[in-house]
């Protein structure tokens, strides 16, 4: 099952993509793909409500906004450092444990949004993904079992702003977390559709120019090691999207180093999950905080 969510920002609306290709509204379902959707057995329920009533809901307008195809996680989960070949090029050691790291997932976007640069930012960089939706609540989970937890996958652009990751002290999270940057979709696939998750070719180009070009097949950990791994350390709840690292070609790395700028197109996919394209923007104020009016 392909699974999107439509509509205007923190309106999304649930929907799915038939066999055909049609894209359908699917809200008379009643359900948004949260964590309690995931929780509740909510893939099997609406694949037994797709089967019969699928086909009759109304097909989507065009241009209809996507939104990330999942509800925002309650935690956004990266591996870092998880090619052999983006290591090497970002000059750190291999590690010898997964590194992880967070971002908040008030950075979840649409697949198709423009990226509004974060304040002061000079650094932009990307980081083409494939991200694990966890289908459900995972902890201390052996690696042999890994596998039950995964409800799906889609692909997740890491962006990241370099002077607040490297040189602003403390940790990564830093970096990683502005608005907007954590792009989701087009859709969440399932499994099944999904025959092997270790061999899907990713690539990400900007300007129409490759920059990224790999293939999940040279992670250095897997994805039962990701999820047996992080599960030791927190509880993965039904929802949450663990990022499994980017491969090399990130503009950091490249010489001279290549950051986004106004203007700018990113255009990404991975094999099977989609692509997505953002359009770059300059800083804005986009979200006020307005005091309460007094009573
Ligand atoms: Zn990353």
């Amino acid at each position: 099952m392909k699974l999107i969510r439509f509509g205007e920002v923190g309106q999304e609306r649930a929907g799915m993509i038939l066999r055909g290709g049609a894209l359908i509204d699917a809200s008379i379902f009643g359900e948004d793909y949260d964590e309690k959707f995931f929780d509740s057995d909510g893939m099997r329920r609406l694949r037994r409500w797709a089967a019969t009533f699928a086909s009759a809901q109304p097909k989507l307008r065009v241009p209809a906004r996507l939104g990330p195809p999942i509800a925002r996680p309650s935690k956004i989960v990266c591996i870092g450092l998880n090619y052999r070949d983006h290591a090497r090029e970002t000059g750190m050691a291999l590690p010898d444990e997964p590194v992880i790291f967070m971002k908040a997932s008030s950075a979840t976007a649409g697949p198709y949004d423009d990226l509004v640069m974060p304040r002061n930012a000079s650094k932009v960089d990307w980081e083409i993904e494939l991200g694990v939706v966890i289908g459900k609540r995972a902890s201390q989970v052996a690696e042999g079992r890994a596998m039950d937890y995964v409800a799906g996958y889609l692909v997740v652009n890491d962006f990241s702003e370099r002077s607040y990751q490297l040189e602003r002290g403390g940790q990564w999270c830093k970096g990683k977390s502005a608005d907007g940057f954590a792009p989701m979709g087009p859709y969440f696939v399932t499994p099944d559709e999904i025959p092997n998750a270790h061999d899907l070719k990713l690539w990400l180009a900007v300007n129409g120019k490759t920059m990224q070009k790999s293939s999940t097949a040279n992670m250095i950990f897997g994805i039962p090691k990701i999820i047996s791994y992080v599960s030791h350390f927190m509880t993965l709840l039904p929802g949450d999207v663990i990022s499994t690292g980017t491969p090399s070609g990130v503009g950091m790395a490249r010489k001279p180093a290549r950051y986004l700028r106004p203007g700018d197109v990113v255009e990404s996919g991975i094999e099977g999950l989609g692509r997505q394209r953002q359009e770059i923007q300059p800083w804005q104020q986009r979200f006020t905080t307005k005091p309460k009016p007094s009573v």
